[in-house]
C-alpha cells in the first residue's frame, strides 16, 4: 500500500458503506462494526504501524488524507479510527513482550481495534493528570478508574489505560497499561447518547480491581505523560484537524448541492443564483476549508522534519480545525436555512459532529492557554 492506494480505498470505503449509513447511524447511535471491518480487510487499520510489524508503514500525510476522507462519509467512524491509531502507534513503540508481539500481530491482520482510556471523571479534560492510582501486585498491577469518555466503549478488543503509577509522586507521573475487552473488572458504565459522534460508542468505562499483568504495561513507570505528549498528542491533534477538514469539506459540497438545487420558482432561479449573501456564504465556508487544508500540509511537513516551532503547529492546528469546523458547519445551517433546520441536507449532523472538537482533550481553551504560555516562555504544565 502507498499514499494514494490508502487515500482512493478510505474514499471507497468512506462511499461505499460510510455515507449510505450515517444518517441512520447518528439517528440510533448505532457503533458501524461493519465500518471497522472493512477498514481492516483494506489493510487501513495497520496504516501506521511500522513495516518491521507488518504494517504499511505510512506516515502523517496519509494518516491525515485517510481520517480526512472518512470524516468527510461519517465522523463517527473517522473518530474511532483516529483513536485506533493513536492506540497502535504507542503500542508499536511500548516495552516488548510475548503479549504485544501478539496484539501487533493482531492489528497488522486488520482484526484488532484499540482506543484510548485516558480521561477520567475526576480530572476532567486534564487526560494528562489521572487521579486513579495503580497498586502493584506481584504479577503486575491492579487498576480501579472511571474513565468518564472511551471511544469505541464496548466494542474496541483493547483499551489503553493511563493511571498514576503506583511509586509516582507528582500529579503526570502516569503508566499507559494494555487492558484486553475480556479482562475482569472492565465495564461500559453508561450509555453513549451525544449531541453529535453518536454512532461512536463513546461511552464512560469503570475499571475495578482489574488485573493487569506486567506484560501488559506498555510504557515504563511513570513515562506514560511522555507517551502522551511525543507519540498520541502530535497524531491526536492531527487527526483531529483532518476530522474537522473532513466535516468542512462535507458542508461546503451540502452547501453547495442545496444552493444548486434548491429554487426560487417564482423568480425561475436557484437559491445560489438568486442571492448574492448565501454566495457569500459559501464562499466563505470554501476560504476557511482550504486555509484548514492548508494548516494540516503544514503540520504534516513539521511532523515529518520536526524542528523548534513544531510543538507550537502541533497545538495551533487542533485549536484552529476545531473552530474552523464549528464556523464552517455553522454558515452551512444559515446558508441552507430551514431546509438545513429541518434535517433535509445531513448538515446538521455536521455541525453536531463538529463541536466535538472544540471539547475533546486537549480542548480549545485548553489549546490556547498552553500557545499563550509557550510564546510567553511560561511551563505549560
Ligand atoms: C465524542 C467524544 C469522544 C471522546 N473520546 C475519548 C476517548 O476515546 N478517550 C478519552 O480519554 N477521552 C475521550 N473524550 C473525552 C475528552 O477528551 C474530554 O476529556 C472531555 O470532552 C472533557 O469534558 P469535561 O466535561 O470533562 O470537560 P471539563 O474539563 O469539565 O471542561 C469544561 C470546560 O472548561 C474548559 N477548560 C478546562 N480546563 C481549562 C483550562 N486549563 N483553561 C481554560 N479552559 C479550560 C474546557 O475547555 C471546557 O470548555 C471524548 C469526548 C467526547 C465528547
Amino acid at each position: 500500500m502507498n499514499h494514494e492506494t490508502a487515500v482512493s480505498s478510505a474514499k471507497e470505503i468512506a462511499n461505499r458503506v460510510l455515507a449510505p449509513a450515517a444518517g441512520q447511524n447518528d439517528k440510533e447511535a448505532r457503533f458501524s462494526t461493519e465500518a471497522v471491518e472493512e477498514l481492516g480487510r483494506a489493510g487501513l487499520m495497520s496504516l501506521i504501524l511500522p513495516a518491521e510489524a507488518n504494517g504499511a508503514g505510512l506516515g502523517p500525510l496519509s494518516f491525515a488524507g485517510v481520517t480526512a476522507a472518512l470524516a468527510e462519509a461519517d465522523a463517527s467512524v473517522a473518530m474511532v479510527y483516529l483513536m485506533h491509531s493513536c492506540a497502535v502507534a504507542t503500542i508499536a513503540k511500548a516495552r516488548p513482550s510475548a503479549a504485544v508481539a501478539e496484539t501487533l500481530k493482531e492489528i497488522a491482520s486488520g482484526r484488532h481495534l484499540s482506543t484510548l482510556a485516558f480521561s477520567e471523571a475526576g480530572s476532567r479534560s486534564h487526560f494528562w493528570a489521572p487521579v486513579s492510582r495503580a497498586r502493584r501486585n506481584a504479577a503486575g498491577v491492579h487498576l480501579t478508574a472511571r474513565k468518564s469518555f472511551v471511544t469505541s466503549a464496548g466494542y474496541a478488543q483493547s483499551y489503553l489505560v493511563s493511571s498514576l503509577a503506583p511509586e509516582g509522586k507528582g500529579p503526570t507521573d502516569s503508566t499507559i497499561y494494555l487492558v484486553p475487552a475480556g479482562a475482569a473488572g472492565l465495564s461500559v458504565a453508561g450509555p453513549w447518547d451525544g449531541l453529535g459522534l453518536r454512532a461512536n460508542s463513546s461511552a464512560p468505562m469503570t475499571l475495578a480491581d482489574c488485573a493487569v499483568p506486567r506484560t501488559l504495561q506498555l510504557t515504563e513507570d511513570g513515562a506514560g505523560f511522555q507517551a502522551m505528549l511525543e507519540t498520541v498528542l502530535p497524531l491526536f491533534n492531527l487527526g483531529s484537524a483532518a476530522v474537522a477538514l473532513g466535516l468542512c469539506r462535507a458542508a461546503v459540497a451540502a452547501t453547495a448541492a442545496h444552493l444548486k438545487t434548491a429554487r426560487f420558482e417564482h423568480l425561475g432561479q436557484t437559491l445560489g443564483e438568486a442571492l448574492p449573501t448565501l454566495r457569500a456564504l459559501l464562499a466563505a465556508m470554501q476560504i476557511e476549508t482550504d486555509g484548514l487544508a492548508a494548516r494540516i500540509d503544514d503540520l504534516v511537513d513539521h511532523l515529518e522534519r520536526p524542528r523548534e516551532a513544531t510543538m507550537l503547529r502541533v497545538l495551533e492546528t487542533k485549536a484552529a480545525a476545531g473552530e474552523a469546523a464549528i464556523s464552517v458547519t455553522s454558515q452551512a445551517m444559515r446558508a441552507c436555512g430551514g431546509a438545513a433546520f429541518s434535517k433535509h441536507t445531513g448538515i446538521e449532523r455536521l455541525f453536531r459532529d463538529a463541536h466535538s472538537g472544540a471539547v475533546m482533550a486537549p480542548t480549545v481553551d485548553v489549546l490556547r492557554d498552553f500557545i499563550a504560555k509557550a510564546v510567553l516562555g511560561i511551563p505549560l504544565f
